[in-house]
């Protein structure tokens, strides 16, 4: 085994583990394997591995890793930041965005769907911190933009994604999961089919399962550090 297939091995069985400790099945909780910065032979290794979702934030480094890749069967997952004029391309590209924030962006990307792709499965961006560096909607607009997506016919609503600042406290982190949790269980009232609950990364992936998590983001755990 090389070592991303050995790390890959260990965040497996610390999911599993998460998800039997809460009574959860593990089964319910996807991997993405977030490859930001890292090479398309390590993308290989983990592929060898048996993993099939990636996800990329900066879309200039993404797609040459995405062209170099087509040989293989990967889902790739935007989860950057959005710019308006990136929606074509990441439309093109990817099979799920899970940081939309716009209205604008949705319907720009429902324009770039390919009539011949799948729909794009979107995950809309929660901001629950309060920080204003970082992306993500308050909770007061999300009523909007999920009704805006779901408008897109090319684009396929499946939940909710936060990122927790990491400089809060552990306890301030698990309040945002729940909070996000609880978002999601309300929008299933207008949107029966959303399912996603995007949270979970290196640091926290345990929180994360234990808040409801249904994917986990993991980078560092499975690549190494990032330079
Ligand atoms: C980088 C990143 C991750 C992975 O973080 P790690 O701590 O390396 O596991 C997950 N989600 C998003 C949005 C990221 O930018």
């Amino acid at each position: 085994m090389n070592p991303i297939s050995e790390r890959l091995a260990k965040v497996r069985e610390r999911i599993t583990l998460a998800a039997n400790a809460c009574g959860r099945n593990p089964d319910g909780i996807r991997l993405l394997a977030v490859s930001k910065t890292k090479p398309p032979e390590d993308i290989r290794a983990a592929y060898a591995a048996g993993q099939r979702a990636f996800g990329e934030n900066y879309l200039q480094d993404a797609v040459p890793k995405i062209l170099a890749l087509d040989d293989l069967d990967i889902e790739w997952h935007f989860i950057g930041r959005l710019q308006g004029n990136k929606t074509d391309s990441i439309a093109r590209h990817f099979a799920w965005v899970h940081s939309l924030e716009k209205i604008k962006h949705a319907q720009q990307l429902d324009r770039h769907r390919a009539a011949q792709a799948a729909p794009l499965d979107i995950c809309i961006q929660l901001n629950l911190s309060g920080e204003t560096s970082k992306g993500g909607i308050g909770p007061d607009a999300l009523p909007a933009l999920a009704a805006a997506v779901a408008a897109c016919p090319r684009l396929c609503l499946r939940g909710l994604m936060t990122l927790p600042d990491p400089l809060s406290p552990a306890a301030a982190q698990v309040a945002a999961f729940e909070e996000l949790a609880r978002l999601l269980d309300r929008l299933r009232a207008d949107h029966p089919q959303v399912d996603t609950l995007s949270i979970g990364m290196s640091a926290d992936l345990e929180a994360a399962i234990r808040s409801g998590s249904t994917l986990v983001r993991i980078g560092t755990d499975i690549f190494g550090p990032r330079a």
